[in-house]
């Protein structure tokens, strides 16, 4: 599949010559090639962008919109959007080496899930309530919080964007996108379909740059708010800056979440679903379930049934579609994740299955999926982010201990229980200090609020909660006599 480069960026709905020459090239992981390359954008052109997101915040129609017409505008980005399903998919896998299943569900198709779901929530939403008040009536509006700067992350390129693009859409919001520099072509498509739409000029800009522009962007006094989704020292830096201008911010950063297999749990019908928990998108998922806890009286069979199924994982060409680990994103991510292999071993762990490059690929930024055994809570490979196909065992003796061990975490933003008993299951969750939660599997809920205690974060994407984020809350008092 050839794919295309660009010489421009999208500001106010039209293609603008960038101001500098600088260009961004982007590497297919599985081939090491450079596949197109893009615009880097300068801080001359983030002025251009945020001039754009202002003027059509301040003097379009977009924020006085109704929410119906604006849910239509969406619905309208959907449908440009899913003209081309597996075309995204396959683009986002050269671009970053998702495996095509993944990328086709969840680099594809949940995007438009999203904006379908916030398409729905805009129609509905009551952006003015009439309501009593302690003295006299009051009239309590959801206003958009203005110019929203949206920066992105490399590993779910799209879904990222759109859990940012979609509620500040519906909120009236006007965006300026800046994904990551390594992965901007699918940008480039969302550029395309907002074409097709009736949204506004300035009211979605979008310009592909790395982290200096970016923190100039979220430095800039005429943006309100800054929704961000990366690292936890991105996300530090990006929220010191916000908290000096007070500035809005919704960070979604990292994670190092717990998978509780419970004394009773089935380990046939777990593992299956084990797996891709943990190492979903080449182990590249701030929600991966990177840590299992197994009880010690279970401990080897479940190493061992673990290890087995692991090995057994087809590593390879992501575009395969019988492909479960392709490449890590960047050679450098590569050298992360082996450093940490290393590090593992150095602090006592026990590789019980991967642990190098496979030797079958002589191309690719691959590493094995590897499972560690034998590891203490304290590691370093059990308290940091890896971001690579790296799974940790961690013994525990009872349920209470589980618990302590999964909670102790700087992270907080997912984890799973898994138990014959969803009762049992539901009060382990309980008792758990992440954002989010699943009993027996892995998902991911767009009607509700997801996010990170802790470190993981300060906010929530998703649901109504997702929404209420891009919201100023306006209460007018009015006189005792007025009517409601
Ligand atoms: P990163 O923090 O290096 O970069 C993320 C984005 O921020 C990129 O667009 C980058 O150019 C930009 N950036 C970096 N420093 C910046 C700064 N100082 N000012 C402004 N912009 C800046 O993260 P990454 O390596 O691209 O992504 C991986 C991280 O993202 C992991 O930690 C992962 O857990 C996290 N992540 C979290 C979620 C979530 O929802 N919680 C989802 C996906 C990824």
């Amino acid at each position: 599949m050839t794919v295309q480069s660009y010489d421009s960026l999208f500001i106010n709905n039209s293609w603008v010559r960038p101001s500098t020459k600088g260009r961004l090239s982007v590497i297919n992981p599985a081939t090491e090639s450079a596949i197109a390359t893009v615009p880097e954008a300068s801080k001359e052109d983030v002025d251009a962008a945020v001039l754009a997101a202002r003027n059509a915040f301040d003097h379009g129609p977009w924020p006085s919109m109704t929410g119906e017409q604006r849910g239509d505008c969406i619905k309208e980005l959907s449908q440009a959007l899913q003209q081309d399903i597996p075309g995204l998919a396959q683009l986002i896998t050269q671009e970053m080496g998702s495996p095509i299943t993944f990328s086709m569900r969840s680099q594809a198709f949940s995007p438009i899930i999203v904006l379908d779901y916030y398409a729905d929530l805009a129609r509905k939403h009551a952006f003015e309530v009439k309501r009593p008040g302690m003295v006299s009536p009051v009239v309590c509006r959801s206003e958009p919080v203005g110019v929203v700067a949206a920066i992105t992350p490399w590993n779910a390129p799209l879904f990222t964007m759109m859990l940012k693009l979609a509620p500040a859409l519906a909120a009236g919001c006007t965006v300026v996108i800046k994904p990551a520099p390594e992965t901007p072509l699918d940008a480039y498509r969302l550029a395309e379909a907002i074409e097709k739409t009736s949204i506004p000029p300035g009211v979605v800009n979008i310009i592909p740059a790395g982290r200096e522009v970016g923190e100039y962007l979220v430095s800039h006094r005429q943006v309100d708010k800054v929704s961000f989704t990366g690292s936890v020292v991105a996300g530090s830096k990006i929220g010191s800056i916000c908290g000096s201008q007070i500035k809005r911010c919704t960070l979604e950063l990292g994670g190092k979440s717990a998978a509780i297999l419970l004394d009773d749990v089935d380990l046939t019908a777990t593992i299956p679903q084990l797996l891709p928990a943990a190492l979903m998108n080449n182990g590249q998922a701030c929600i991966a379930q990177t840590r299992v806890l197994a009880p010690a009286r279970r401990y080897r069979e479940i190493v061992d049934t673990l290890t087995d199924a692991v090995a057994n994982l087809r590593v390879g060409d992501p575009l395969n579609e019988t492909t479960d680990i392709g490449p890590l994103f960047a050679e450098r991510q590569r050298e992360r994740v082996e450093s940490y292999i290393e590090i593992g071993k150095a602090e006592g762990a026990r590789v019980s299955t991967g642990g190098k490059r496979p030797s079958h690929l002589e191309k690719g930024w691959y590493v094995e999926p590897t499972v560690f055994v034998d590891v203490d809570n304290s590691m370093r490979i059990a308290r940091e982010e890896i971001f690579g196909p790296v799974v940790s065992v961690i013994p525990y003796d009872n349920e209470e201990n589980a618990v302590a061990i999964a909670n102790d975490s700087d992270y907080g933003l997912s984890g799973t229980v898994w138990t014959r008993d969803a009762e049992k299951g539901l009060d382990i969750a309980r008792k758990i200090r992440t954002g989010t939660y699943t009993v027996n599997g892995m998902s991911m809920d767009f009607m509700s609020p997801f996010g990170g205690f802790k470190q993981s974060g300060i906010g929530r994407e998703l649901g109504q909660e997702g929404l209420n984020a891009y919201f100023e809350y306006k209460t007018i008092n009015m006189p005792a006599d007025y009517k409601i």
